[in-house]
């Protein structure tokens, strides 16, 4: 552990230097940032020696755990023999290849060609661009309207933020991305009128038709949602709505696209959140567990519809990436899918710790007075807080703080997302630490309360 004043100078080093990601620097400068230093397993611990129960897997990404001794042997071997070449001019290697294989392997239906980026956002871009471009090869160059959803995150370039439904994101980088229309999102809780969850859910996919026919639907290119929403505050769609998007889709020959950023690599007890709520996308993005967040990659997964036309084409698709198709960290994501695979790891999510967790979640905060609903499935879970149980009238006061100085002084790392907590702990947690994170949040709601 550095000593107090190493401690200080580095807190006064990135006090001066260091911008961070999505943060008020003036109120981080003011408290003063925290340095995590090491982690194994579920546990992170930070400079001064506590140890916390890691409730979000990094951020929604290290599935394996900390530590895992083969990726790291993946990363080191792969940086001995080839630590960098390009996949661009009519070259590959041996991990990335193997890596698309995989992934066609592991992916539903056709989508048997694979794209590779290096971030969420990256992969998102790719997507917009390649059916931008497909419907242009199709010789219908006026299909170029995405659809999305409010209180979507789809990464935070340009293109992420503009097809994300976050007003928060957009309000600072405009104009934004022109094209793209937001419909609501599925978000049940209860309903005062009578509605079952059912209904609801065919409801909310029903406002895509509308979308589709007041913008014309010959002039959409695809639709996009993840199929959980994620950042947004864990959104679980009922049953009912993805079947019906689809359905909605083929209807208007509208491409379906899922971002499985989160939910991708078990998270809800599948390979894919789309296997979970049954639908079959056209293109699929995908990245943080597909290397459970050792080593930056992302990939689109493309059916045979879309990368047929691309490739029958001819010419060249001009994008890419310097890193795209990296191969150490393909070599750590190869190494990543084959541990989910041997040790069964999500067939135990949709099995046991995932059913073991939700039902520990309610049982033990599913009264709690600060608790309104708690939603999720596998290991992704959003608890929903009310100031009033009854009215369902919501916690309104500030959450990160809540996340940041509760949670923490209770020993677990969890997310404020608008007025939920949410959890996504490593898919390898055990049923004991499952009852330590239970445990540590209801610590701090208590002390909240
Ligand atoms: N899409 C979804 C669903 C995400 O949750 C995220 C990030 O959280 C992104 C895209 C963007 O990924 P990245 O932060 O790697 O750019």
């Amino acid at each position: 552990m550095p000593n107090a004043e190493a401690q200080l100078a580095m807190r006064d080093a990135d006090a001066r230097h260091h911008l961070h990601p999505f943060t008020d620097t003036q109120a981080l400068n003011s408290k003063g940032v925290r340095t995590i230093s090491h982690a194994q397993g579920i546990y992170v611990w930070d400079s001064e020696g506590n140890q916390l129960i890691d409730g979000m897997a990094g951020l929604w990404c290290v599935n394996l755990g900390y530590g895992r001794k083969e990726l790291i042997d993946a990363a080191h071997q792969q940086m001995q023999v080839l630590p960098y070449y390009n996949t661009f001019f009519q070259s590959t290697h041996a991990p990335v290849t193997a890596l698309a294989q995989a992934i066609a392997e592991i992916t539903p239906g056709d989508l048997n060609r694979v794209f590779f980026a290096n971030s969420g956002s990256e992969a998102i871009d790719t997507v917009i661009r390649m059916v931008r471009h497909y419907w242009t090869l199709k010789g219908k160059p006026y299909r170029k309207l995405l659809i999305a959803r409010e209180n979507a995150y789809h990464g935070s370039t340009l293109a992420g933020a503009s097809l994300g439904g976050m007003a928060h994101m957009q309000s600072q980088c405009g104009p934004l991305l022109p094209g793209i229309h937001h419909i609501r999102q599925p978000y049940w809780y209860g309903d005062p009128n009578g509605i079952s969850e059912d209904e609801f859910g065919l409801q909310r996919a029903r406002e895509l038709e509308e979308k589709i026919l007041e913008v014309g639907p010959d002039n959409v290119a695809a639709f996009i949602g993840e199929p959980i929403q994620g950042a947004g505050g864990v959104i679980v769609p009922p049953r009912t709505y993805w079947p019906e998007i689809q359905r909605i889709c083929r209807k208007y020959d509208v491409l379906l696209m899922a971002d499985e950023v989160i939910c991708g690599f078990g998270r809800t007890g599948q390979w894919f959140g789309s296997q979970t709520y049954g639908f079959q996308p056209d293109i699929m993005s995908m990245a943080k567990g597909l290397s459970s967040g050792y080593l930056p990659i992302s990939a689109v997964a493309v059916g045979d519809r879309i990368a047929d036309t691309l490739i029958a084409a001819g010419g060249e698709f001009t994008h890419g990436f310097t890193y795209s198709g990296h191969p150490v960290a393909a070599a750590v994501a190869l190494e990543n899918i084959r541990i989910l695979r041997d040790e069964r790891i999500i067939d135990a999510v949709a099995k046991d710790i995932g059913p073991y967790f939700q039902n520990r979640l309610r049982e033990v905060l599913g009264e709690h007075p600060l608790c309104g609903h708690i939603e999720g499935i596998g290991l992704i879970a959003g608890l929903a807080l009310v100031k009033d149980r009854q009215s369902r009238i919501f916690f309104d006061k500030d959450i990160g703080t809540l996340c940041r100085d509760e949670c923490t002084a209770s020993g677990l790392v969890a997310r404020a997302c608008g007025n939920r907590i949410v959890l996504s702990p490593p898919l390898v947690i055990s049923r004991a630490e499952v009852d330590e994170l239970v445990n540590r949040l209801r610590e701090a709601l208590d002390r909240t309360y």
